[in-house]
């Protein structure tokens, strides 16, 4: 029987997992949603901690995003940044807004003073109230890096080097070839506080449209929750961010491309794995990938996949609980 107030888990990057939770919020406003956010893209500029996808997910559900940039905040000026740059101060390719900007700087001065990262997102949550309990997948330190050909080394060299996977990201655009990724430092992380807890008591998990490889995979890199989210009895669905073969934004092409995955809803979904899916969302237009994917386990359907806006968010969200529904696996 399905609970009244239905416990639901997300491992979420930013843009894709976030448009997709605030539908996730209108299909099933009763539910207990706990989000379990990247953390692998933060880095620490000008001093201060910054934390891309867990303030992309906050800002999102509690209204301050800026809606057609996908990050950062509405109705932002630049002058701290000019400033910066005036003293020619770097790096000049991450722009922090200034209304961001006070994020971070409560963000770092409490992390000063010793509180984890996970009571430091809940502190400035109180601030937006997201309507889902946001939980960093580590308190400890994991930073996603990207090992590239080097653009400084001369033609044909083939030197490589390791960028963190924001300078691959905002700053290199993702043109170089990107040869591997690296989660630094994961295999020494513990899951934050919660996140095992969360999973445990979920009805039901949801990989939203994200990275595969960069968001979801660095979750998965913790150790611990892979296994746990393998474990769970609650049904595990996932929503493809591929469609016809293309990431709908971003650059997961590349990145999968550095994994030997395949851009494409199918292959996303075998990279994932049957122990870990129990069903997979694919766009209309991937109908054909649905017997592939069945194939391999998972069961499969073929919906609408793009976020025009948040009414066809929400019926893809309501697709992916159907889905979960007919899995088999218990609710
Ligand atoms: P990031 O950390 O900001 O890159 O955000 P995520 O990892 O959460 O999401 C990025 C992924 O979302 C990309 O791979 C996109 O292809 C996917 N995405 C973005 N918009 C849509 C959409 O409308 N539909 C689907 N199916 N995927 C989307
Ligand atoms: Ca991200």
């Amino acid at each position: 029987m399905p609970r009244e107030h239905l416990r639901i888990v997300v491992p979420a990057g930013g843009i894709g997992a976030a448009r997709f939770l605030r539908g996730l919020l209108i299909a099933a406003p009763q539910a207990e949603v706990t989000v379990i956010g990247n953390t692998g893209d933060d880095i620490t500029l000008f001093g201060l901690r910054v934390c891309p996808d867990l303030d992309t997910v906050m800002y999102t559900l509690g209204g301050g995003i800026h809606e057609e940039q996908g990050w950062g905040r509405r109705d932002e000026t630049f002058v701290l940044r000019d400033e910066l740059a005036a003293y020619g101060a770097g790096p000049a390719w991450f722009g922090l807004g200034d209304r961001d900007l006070a994020t971070h700087v409560v963000r770092t001065q409490l992390l000063g003073a010793g509180y984890p990262l996970s009571a430091v997102t809940a502190a400035l949550c109180r601030r937006w109230e997201p309507g889902v309990t946001l939980l960093p997948m580590s308190d400890e330190r994991v930073e996603t890096h990207v090992v590239i050909e080097d653009p400084s080394a001369a033609a044909g060299s083939g030197r490589r080097r390791a960028v963190h996977f924001q300078e691959y990201w905002v700053r290199l655009h993702a043109e170089p070839v990107a040869h591997s990724i690296v989660s630094v430092g994961a295999e020494d992380a513990r899951p934050g506080p919660g996140v095992l807890e969360a999973i445990a008591a979920a009805d039901l998990v949801v990989l939203p449209p994200s990275n595969p490889v960069v968001s979801i995979g660095t979750i998965l890199s913790v150790p611990g929750i892979r296994a746990a989210l393998e474990s769970t009895p609650a049904p595990v669905v996932g929503v493809s961010p591929i469609v016809a073969g293309s990431p709908v934004r971003g650059m997961a092409d590349k990145v999968l491309a550095a994994v030997g995955v395949e851009t494409s809803a199918a292959a996303v979904a075998l990279h994932y794995g049957p122990a870990l899916l129990d069903g997979w969302l694919v766009d209309e237009s991937d109908a054909a990938a649905v017997p592939v994917v069945e194939q391999a386990g998972i069961a499969c359907r073929a919906v609408p996949l793009l976020m025009r806006d948040t009414a066809a968010t929400a019926t893809m969200a309501r697709a992916a609980l159907e889905l979960a529904g007919r899995t088999g696996a218990t609710a």
